[in-house]
C-alpha cells in the first residue's frame, strides 16, 4: 500500500497560493503574443565567428561572463563595476527581491513577475493602480512611499501591458523621494524615442536600470542586465547562482553586442511596423489602439476572447488582456507579412 503523505502541509502557503506563470506552447503559424522579435537577430556567420563554442561544453561557463561584461561596458561607456548578468531579467528581479526584500512598490498593471516574485519570496507586495492615462498615479505612489517606506519600486518604461512611457517628471519624484531603491525596468527601451534613465545614474545612487536582450532578438538566450552603483551590484552579486550565464548565451550575445549596427538595424524595422500596425488597427471600426514605444500594441475590441479565439483558428496567437485591463488584447509587432495577415484576418472577424 502507498504510504499516506500530504504534500500540501510541505508547501509554504505563499507559495501554494501562486499559480505557475503561464508560458504555453500553443500550436500557430503567426506567433505575436510575447512580445519576441520577429527576426533573427544576426546572419548565422556571425553568431559564432569562428569560435569553436560546442568544444568547450565540458567545461562551465564563465562564471563573471569577464568577455561580454567588457564588451558591454564599453558599448554603454560604463565601467564593468557597474554591471551584473541575469537568466534574462526576470532572474534579477529575483535577486533584488532576494537581497533587500519589500515592502515592493509597483504600478499595476504592469509585468506580472514584479507581483510574482514578491509573493513568492514572501515579501509584501504594494500595487498602486495606474491613472486613467496609464500613467503614474504619482499622488497615491508619493503617499505609498510615505507611509510604507518600500525597500524596492519596480517601474517598467515602457511598461508591459500598456505600451507606454511614464512621464519623466514622475519618475524622477519617485527616484527623488523614496529612500529605496528604484528600479527603471527598460525592456522595451529600445523602441521608445525617450532617452532612458542610464545617463540619471551618477547622480542617483538608489537608481538601477534592467535591460534585456530578449526584445531585440535574442529571447532564447535569457540574458538580462542591469546597472547600478558598485556596492549594490556587489550586493547582488553574493546571491547570484554561481553560473548562471551559459557559455552559447555569453558567446551570441557578444556577437549581438560587436554588431550592434545590425541588431539596431532589425529594432528599426519593428518600429517601422508599429506605425504601419498602429494604423492598420485604428482604421479598423469598433478597435481603439493605444499609442505605444514598446515592441507590442494594446487595443480595445468588444469581445476579447472571441477574436483570440477567431485569430488562433487562422493560426495567430495574441495575448488576451481581458483579465488585467477590460476588453483588451496585446499584440506583438511581427514582421510585415505577418502583421497584415494578422489585420486581414481581424477585420473580416469584426465585420462578422
Ligand atoms: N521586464 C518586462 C517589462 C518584461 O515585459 C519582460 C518580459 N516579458 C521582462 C522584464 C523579462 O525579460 P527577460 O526575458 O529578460 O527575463
Amino acid at each position: 500500500m502507498m504510504k499516506r503523505f500530504d504534500l500540501s502541509k510541505l508547501i509554504r502557503p505563499n507559495v501554494r497560493a501562486l499559480r505557475a506563470y503561464e508560458a504555453r506552447e500553443i500550436p500557430c503559424r503567426v506567433k505575436l503574443d510575447a512580445n519576441e522579435s520577429p527576426y533573427s537577430p544576426l546572419p548565422p556567420e556571425k553568431l559564432f565567428s569562428g569560435k569553436d563554442i560546442l568544444c568547450l561544453l565540458n567545461r562551465y561557463p564563465d562564471p563573471q561572463a569577464v568577455e561580454l561584461k567588457k564588451a558591454l561596458a564599453r558599448s554603454l561607456k560604463l565601467s564593468e563595476k557597474n554591471i551584473l548578468f541575469g537568466n534574462g531579467s526576470d532572474e534579477l528581479i529575483y535577486y533584488l527581491v532576494t537581497t533587500l526584500g519589500g515592502p515592493v512598490l509597483f504600478p499595476v498593471p504592469t509585468f506580472v513577475m514584479y507581483g510574482v516574485i514578491s509573493q513568492a519570496l514572501s515579501e509584501k507586495a504594494l500595487p498602486v493602480p495606474l491613472d486613467g492615462n496609464f500613467d503614474l498615479d504619482i499622488k497615491q505612489m508619493l503617499a505609498v512611499i510615505k507611509n510604507q517606506k518600500p525597500k524596492l519600486i519596480f517601474l517598467s518604461s515602457p511598461n508591459n501591458p500598456t505600451g507606454n512611457c511614464f512621464s519623466a517628471d514622475r519618475i524622477m519624484k519617485i527616484i527623488e523621494t523614496s529612500k529605496g531603491i528604484v528600479v527603471l525596468d527598460e525592456a522595451y527601451a529600445p523602441f521608445s524615442s525617450s532617452r532612458g534613465f542610464l545617463p540619471l545614474l551618477k547622480d542617483y545612487p538608489n537608481l538601477v536600470v534592467m535591460r534585456t536582450l530578449s526584445k531585440i532578438g535574442f529571447a532564447s538566450l535569457r540574458v538580462g542586465f542591469m546597472i547600478a552603483r558598485e556596492e549594490l551590484i556587489q550586493e547582488v552579486n553574493k546571491v547570484r547562482l554561481p553560473y548562471n550565464l551559459n557559455s552559447l548565451s555569453q558567446s551570441i550575445a557578444l556577437e549581438g553586442i560587436k554588431n550592434k549596427k545590425i541588431v539596431d538595424a532589425r529594432i528599426r524595422a519593428i518600429t517601422d511596423e508599429r506605425r504601419r500596425l498602429f494604423d492598420g488597427l485604428s482604421a479598423i471600426e469598433g478597435i481603439t489602439a493605444y499609442p505605444s514605444e514598446a515592441n507590442f500594441i494594446l487595443f480595445k475590441v468588444a469581445d476579447p476572447g472571441k477574436v483570440c479565439k477567431g485569430l488562433l483558428r487562422r493560426g495567430i496567437l495574441v495575448k488576451n488582456m481581458d483579465g488585467v485591463i477590460r476588453g483588451t488584447i496585446r499584440v506583438t509587432v511581427g514582421n510585415p507579412d505577418e502583421n497584415a495577415l494578422f489585420i486581414e484576418v481581424l477585420k473580416k472577424l469584426l465585420r462578422k
